[in-house]
């Protein structure tokens, strides 16, 4: 497939803006595996627009024009690819009722209507940004796209209906790997792969935060699945190299699961002592089919009493340092291990907030204990968010803190 990008439009002429919508599609297209051998820029002129589609289409199956849309009398495109490909302009129901809507009992401009009036026999791509809808005309082979000049209409309306659209033509293999990261927020793993994101046509590289967690989705497309996938390996290994161990899985991956799985090969049991996450972290590993062969118990130490005597955390430690300290996650840690019976103890102390915070100890001050192979180790983390979101990332936290802790055992 071999595209053209028309751009329409007197202004981009006179140099009043640059064609940054030609940029954009030449970008998606590329990501497409759609090769875009033109750029062409054509004023608001009839003829000379008629000439450029004739000259585009000597070249390319597929153009993508942009601009003129509109309703106004310099807006032309309509006019004249409707007469490229020999077809009446008609009124398309479903866009002049979107166009009523958005002007929700407002005058409705007298031209409006002309928003609304299509090829007959296109295919739709509807604006949910703007009045002018998209246009897809399809003939011998010949595809015509037709999209309106200000970006923010463009762009939304390209991704989410000419992609899907133009994807389906390509007969192209796609490939994708989401890579699942933690540790790192989105605005970190932007700026790390930052010349990736930017230099990237195929394979694509979309990251997606969620409230835990950041997901890189990687997309390669090629006409055998085997080579999409041989393009995706070279960016997946850079993107590993420098992300190292903060990429703890792929596509379904469940942290809590990988630990488990590896917990069990190692002979290994685990018990959990919580107090700001209230259970939570307990249920992460409830959650997973089969827990029950390594994880022993989880016990929610809540109050002081609780701590000191569930898990016989003395009672100096918690008036000298306080409940939420680096000595009483490690009492904790160790307490439950010793008194369950299991190899490892993973502990939470925290503040979730809203209330309870000092100057010294703030809200999402979060201490984590782990007690493994006879030794104890701290973590201390500043997270943000109400009360159950720090609870959340607490869980978390605790949850990577095991995970790094074990990994470079076998
Ligand atoms: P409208 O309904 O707003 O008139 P339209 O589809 O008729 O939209 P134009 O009238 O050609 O589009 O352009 C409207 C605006 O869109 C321009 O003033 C400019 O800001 C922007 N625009 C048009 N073409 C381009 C382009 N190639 N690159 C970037 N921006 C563009
Ligand atoms: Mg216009």
């Amino acid at each position: 497939m071999v595209a053209e990008i028309l751009g329409v439009g007197t202004e981009l002429l006179l140099g009043d803006i640059a064609n940054t919508n030609a940029q954009f599609l030449s970008k998606v297209l590329a990501g497409l595996g759609i090769s875009v051998y033109g750029h062409t820029a054509v004023g608001d002129n009839p003829t000379r627009l008629h000439a450029a589609l004739i000259y585009a289409f000597s070249k390319a199956d597929t153009v993508v024009a942009c601009g003129g849309l509109g309703p106004t009398q310099d807006d032309i495109t309509k006019d004249v690819a409707a007469s490229y490909f020999d077809k009446e302009l008609v009124v398309d129901d479903a866009s002049w009722e979107a166009i009523k809507r958005r002007f929700a009992g407002r005058d409705i401009p007298e031209n409006a209507i002309r928003n609304a009036m299509v090829p007959e026999g296109c295919t739709i791509l509807p604006n949910n940004h703007g009045s002018a809808p998209g246009i897809c005309l399809e003939e011998n082979g010949k595809i015509l796209i037709l999209l309106p000049g200000p970006p923010h209409e463009l762009e939304p309306m390209f991704m989410e209906y000419a992609v899907p659209f133009l994807r389906q033509k390509t007969n192209l293999a796609f490939v994708s790997r989401t890579l699942k990261i933690v540790g790192l927020g989105e605005s970190r793993v932007e700026t790390l792969l930052q010349d990736l994101i930017e230099a990237q046509t195929n394979p694509t590289i979309a990251p997606y935060a969620k409230l835990t967690e950041v997901a890189l989705r990687i997309t390669a497309s090629a006409y055998k699945e085997e080579a999409a996938r041989k393009l995706m390996e070279p960016i997946a290994e850079e993107i590993y190299n420098r992300l190292g161990s903060h990429i703890y899985g792929e596509d379904n991956d469940c942290m809590a699961k990988i630990i488990l799985d590896k917990l069990e090969a190692q002979g290994q049991t685990l018990a959990i002592a919580e107090s700001c996450t209230g259970g939570l972290l307990t249920s992460a590993f409830v959650d997973i089919l089969g827990s029950s062969g390594v994880l022993l118990e989880g016990a929610v130490t809540y109050s002081n009493k609780a701590k000191i005597s569930r898990l016989g955390v003395p009672e100096g430690t918690i008036a000298v340092e306080g409940a939420v300290s680096h000595h009483t996650a490690a009492d904790m840690a160790k307490g439950i291990a010793l008194t369950s019976g299991a190899s490892i103890g993973l502990s939470t102390t925290g503040i979730a907030g809203p209330g309870g915070g000092t100057p010294e100890k703030p809200v999402g001050l979060v201490y984590f204990g782990l007690y493994i192979n006879g030794m104890t180790y701290t973590h201390e983390r500043r997270l943000i968010g109400d009360r159950n979101e720090i609870r959340a990332r607490a869980v978390v936290s605790a949850i990577d803190i095991l995970r790094t802790a074990i990994s470079h055992r076998n």
